[in-house]
């Protein structure tokens, strides 16, 4: 790292967890965001500041007036882009010195292997359950770890997934494949800083995985209800009978 880089860098780096050797090993990493509505705006924001090398983003949609409340990573100057350039526009101005790539595509399973083949961890900022049972698979298959995050109208969830460990659960061990309805915010509804807090525990969970540490939530499951101020860990198990990650 050159002086610059030192001192751009330095508040994590006085860190002892991260160092120089944690932010070299996060400079060297490749993180997949799928998703760069409400959840994937400070993902991918706190990623690029903190120093990342390199993000993969990937989203179909184009940014509308309705998503302006809450994905903060697009402004009203970006109304009709493609989410995936104006967020690339962003984190350019945020730290010109990473690289971002992006994919302004449906996620098939094709693209996923070849993304997951290059990344070292998926971030999941979507909200359609198909996506996120592929992202699941892609995940165990590829055996990358998986940061899950979700909220809607008042409620967040978060929990990580890490197929490199042998007791972590996958998606598939919590949630069956059929009669998922989606949750969308478009009918449900959200509360702004709620997707703010849950994608910023998903930017520190990738993070750490980045710099070389422990995810905390591999077997754990936030909930909060932000209407309550309650905060809330379930023990999550892996399921022996799962399809996708056991026997
Ligand atoms: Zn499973």
């Amino acid at each position: 790292m050159n002086d610059e880089q030192l001192l751009r860098y330095s508040r994590q780096i006085m860190l002892p967890q991260i160092d120089v050797a944690g932010q070299e090993n996060i400079r060297a990493s490749t993180v997949l965001i799928i998703g760069l509505g409400g959840l994937g705006s400070p993902v991918a924001m706190y990623l690029a500041a903190a120093g990342v090398g390199r993000l993969l983003l990937v989203d179909l949609d184009r940014v509308e007036l309705s998503n302006l409340q809450r994905q903060i990573i697009h402004g009203s100057d970006r109304l009709g882009e493609f989410k995936v350039e104006s967020a690339a526009r962003t984190l350019a101005a945020l730290n010109p010195t990473i690289s971002v790539e992006t994919f302004p595509q449906p996620l098939d399973e094709a693209l996923g292997n070849a993304l997951f083949q290059r990344a070292d961890i998926c971030v999941d900022c979507t909200d359609h359950f198909a996506i996120r049972f592929l992202l699941n698979r892609l995940a165990v298959r590829h055996r990358k770890p998986l940061v899950s995050g979700a909220a809607i109208r008042m409620e967040g969830q978060l929990t990580v997934f890490d197929s490199r460990k042998p007791d972590s659960p996958c998606y598939r061990c919590l949630y069956e494949e059929s009669g998922q309805d989606d949750l969308r915010c478009s009918t449900n509804g959200v509360l702004a800083p709620v997707v703010g807090v849950i994608g910023s525990l998903q930017a520190t969970e990738s993070l750490k995985l980045a710099a070389g540490l422990e995810s905390a939530y591999v077997g754990r499951l936030l909930i909060w209800d932000a209407l309550h101020g309650d905060f809330r860990q379930l023990r999550i198990r892996k399921d022996l009978a799962c399809p996708i990650c056991s026997g």
